[in-house]
């Protein structure tokens, strides 16, 4: 009987990131043959049970015989060897949040039932370092030579604020503006391409943004504009952020601490990975055949 695919749809997009790593099977099979002496079949039964590992997935650090998908890569950077000496891991990240727990707990009851194909596994993780991977990855996604990186951080962020898989369809004809709005009932109302958000998501939007642009040249840029750390927490007040959230800290440092300590408790909870290795373990097996038969 063939296995069902396992499909990751019923997670909401925003809380899932998909990485593509590449693996040099010739690199791999000569860790075990030429360095270790080992024989073939027990190199191919050795690397039947391996999975990467995540400092190679986030590319903390990536190493051989792992590297990443480049369009014109076709040559193994460690060994030089081919393509067809490469296989594919294609790894799934879940920022979980109690909204959706239930569907993640179901989807992780699937992939358990295919132990040989996916390897799954649940790092401890704070909040607070789970928001700043998230940082880190809005950051590495986005370009900054022109100003559509603000409407990008924003949507990325309201859509993480409230996990769920409607947004594709709310937001399918696009969000030209993010406008502040004090008439809207919930967090946020989308109308003819404008996404009008609540004072509490507003001043969130513009914190991330000031975190993101924080590390680069020409620095905490907001759709407010460039503001210093003063002046963006005069413009959070003004807009009745702290109020909106509660925060009633009297000094601007300590009011700062805690919207992002608000901001980090309201995110995920944890993070799971999903490594499927089928690509892997075909291409294996494919070329330790060949191995065998010469
Ligand atoms: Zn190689």
């Amino acid at each position: 009987m063939k296995t069902p695919e396992v499909s990751f749809e019923s997670i909401p997009s925003s809380a899932i990131s998909k990485t593509t790593l590449r693996i040099c099977l010739k690199c791999a099979f000569d860790v075990f043959t030429k360095q270790l002496k080992l024989t073939p079949r027990t190199a191919y039964s050795e690397l039947k049970k391996h999975a990467p590992e995540e400092v190679d997935i986030t590319g903390a650090a990536t190493s051989r015989p792992h590297f990443f998908e480049e369009p014109d890569v076709d040559h193994c950077p460690y060994c030089n060897g081919t393509k067809r000496w490469f296989a594919q891991f294609h790894v799934t990240r879940i920022d979980a949040n109690p909204s959706f727990e239930k569907e993640r707990k179901k989807l992780w009851a699937a992939l358990k039932k295919q132990p040989e194909r996916y390897t799954i596994w649940s790092p401890e993780r704070t909040q607070m370092q789970i928001f700043s991977e998230w940082l880190e990855r809005l950051n590495r996604s986005l370009r900054f030579d022109d100003d559509s990186w603000l409407l990008e951080s924003a949507i990325s962020h309201i859509k993480r604020s409230a996990p769920s898989n409607d947004w594709d369809k709310v937001l399918a004809s696009g969000v030209r503006r993010v406008q502040l709005s004090r008439q809207v009932e919930d967090a946020w109302h989308y109308e003819d391409g404008w996404l009008y958000v609540s004072p509490a998501l507003y001043g969130d939007v513009i914190m991330v943004q000031h975190l993101i642009s924080r590390s680069h040249q020409h620095g905490g840029r907001t759709f407010e504009g460039r503001l210093t750390f003063q002046e963006l927490m005069r413009r959070l007040r003004r807009i009745g952020y702290f109020e909106a959230k509660g925060i009633t800290a009297n000094e601007p440092y300590e009011e700062f601490e805690e919207a992002i300590g608000r901001l980090v408790d309201s995110g995920p909870r944890a993070v799971y990975y999903a490594v499927d290795r089928k690509d892997y373990l075909n291409k294996l097996k494919a070329i330790y055949e060949k191995k065998r038969d010469k």
